[in-house]
C-alpha cells in the first residue's frame, strides 16, 4: 500500500513546531515528501536553497522523508508524486480557517487527497517563522525556536538585517 504523504510549506526558516511534525509524520507514514514552496505571495527571507539546506541539516538523521523545492499547485504535485494526503500541523484557533479552506480545494481540485491535521506540540502552539524572524532581527535568543543544528547560521543571517535606528 502506498503510504507516502505529503508536508508543504514556505519553512522560511524551519523551526522547531515545523521539525515536530514533519518526525511526527515519518513515524506514521512510509515516505513523506516536505516539499518546499518556491514562490510564496510574500518575499521569502531565505532563497529557496537556504530554505532546503536547513531542512536537511535539520531532518537529514531521519531517512524516510525527502525534501524538495515545488511551485505550481499542490493538489496537482501530490497526484505527480503518487501521494495519498496532505499532512499539516495545527496551532491555535487562528490557524483553522485557513486550513480548513485550504484542505477543502485541495479536495476539489483533486479528489483522491486527502487533509491530516496534526495537532501542535503545546510548546510549540504560537511559534512560527515571522516570529524567528522578528526575534533574530532584533538580537534575541532564538534557541529555543530554531533546531540547534541550523541555530547559528539562521542568527547570523537574520542579524544582519537589523535597522541601526536610534530613538530620539
Ligand atoms: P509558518 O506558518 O510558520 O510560516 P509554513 O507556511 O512554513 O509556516 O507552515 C507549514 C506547515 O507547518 C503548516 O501546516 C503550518 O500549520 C505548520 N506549522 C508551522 N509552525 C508550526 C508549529 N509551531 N507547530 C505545528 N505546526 C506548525
Amino acid at each position: 500500500m502506498n503510504n507516502t504523504v505529503i508536508c508543504p510549506g514556505s519553512f522560511d526558516p524551519v523551526t522547531l513546531g515545523h521539525v515536530d511534525i514533519i518526525k511526527r509524520a515519518s513515524k506514521m507514514f512510509d515516505k513523506v515528501i516536505v516539499a518546499v514552496l518556491v514562490n510564496m505571495s510574500k518575499t521569502p527571507s531565505f532563497t529557496i536553497d537556504e530554505r532546503i539546506e536547513f531542512l536537511k541539516i535539520a531532518l537529514g538523521d531521519v531517512d524516510n522523508i525527502e525534501i524538495v523545492g515545488f511551485s505550481g499547485l499542490l493538489a496537482d504535485y501530490a497526484k505527480e508524486r503518487g501521494a495519498k494526503a496532505v499532512v499539516k500541523g495545527l496551532r491555535a484557533m487562528s490557524d483553522f480557517e485557513y486550513e480548513f479552506q485550504m484542505a477543502l480545494t485541495n479536495k476539489k481540485l483533486n479528489p483522491e487527497l486527502d487533509t491530516v491535521f496534526l495537532t501542535s506540540d503545546s510548546q510549540y502552539m504560537y511559534l512560527s517563522s515571522s516570529m524567528v524572524k522578528q526575534v533574530a532581527s532584533l538580537g534575541g535568543d532564538i534557541s529555543f525556536f530554531v533546531p540547534e543544528s541550523i541555530h547559528a547560521k539562521v542568527y547570523e543571517r537574520l542579524k544582519t538585517g537589523t535597522r541601526k535606528e536610534t530613538l530620539k
